[in-house]
């Protein structure tokens, strides 16, 4: 089994976050290195309200997740989408739950989207090595470096993270950083 993390991945959470931080914070801009802290502590001028506020403003909007721009090529949603229909490929999310809609069916529904029919998400907030143990996920793709090295160190799965400019400065020995996709892919199929 597979586990994919799906904001950083496969969606291009960060341009469109960074975005609505600026313009609450009326400046900019945000490099998005400074995202290599989830709470952008330290920053020079986003004040803990000011990032808390925006999440708390996409987690109420569907559109926003709606319209998050995808980053594989079509190719590799082709591969993603052979893989979940062989029933192998499980989307791990910490997105946050609310009771005004919900938000499994509205990244299903954008997965579909993109091209992977009957996607299997599961939205937690709980650590996500939790899920990998419990799904007996043996590869795990995530941008994160807090979900990488809990994944790393918590279970035996093989842990790849997408080179990003926030996760740089992770170095895990079980960690295996990517710079694109294919190389998971390239991966699979040496196996
Ligand atoms: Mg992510």
């Amino acid at each position: 089994m597979i586990g994919f993390d799906i904001d950083g991945v496969l969606a291009d959470f960060v341009t469109p976050f960074l975005l609505l931080l600026e313009r609450r914070a009326g400046r900019g801009p945000i490099k998005p290195d400074a995202y290599a802290d989830p709470n952008f502590s330290d920053h020079p001028f986003l004040s803990k309200e000011i990032v808390s506020e925006c999440l708390s403003d996409i987690s109420d909007d569907p559109n926003f997740w709606q319209a998050l721009a995808p980053i594989p090529s079509r190719h590799q949603w082709r591969s993603l989408d052979r893989l979940s229909r062989e029933g192998r490929l499980v989307f791990l999310t910490h997105r946050w739950q609310r009771d005004t809609y919900d938000i499994n069916q509205i990244t299903c529904s954008w997965l579909e989207k993109h091209g992977v029919s009957n996607p299997v998400v599961h939205v937690t907030q709980e650590k996500k090595s939790l899920l990998i143990q419990k799904l007996d996920v043996k590869l795990f793709v995530d941008d994160r470096h807090e979900n990488c090295e809990d994944v790393a160190t918590q279970t035996d799965a093989l842990v790849m993270m997408p080179h990003r400019p926030y996760n740089r400065s992770l170095n895990h020995p079980k960690v295996r950083r990517i710079q694109d996709l294919d190389e998971f892919f390239v991966y699979l199929t040496s196996r």
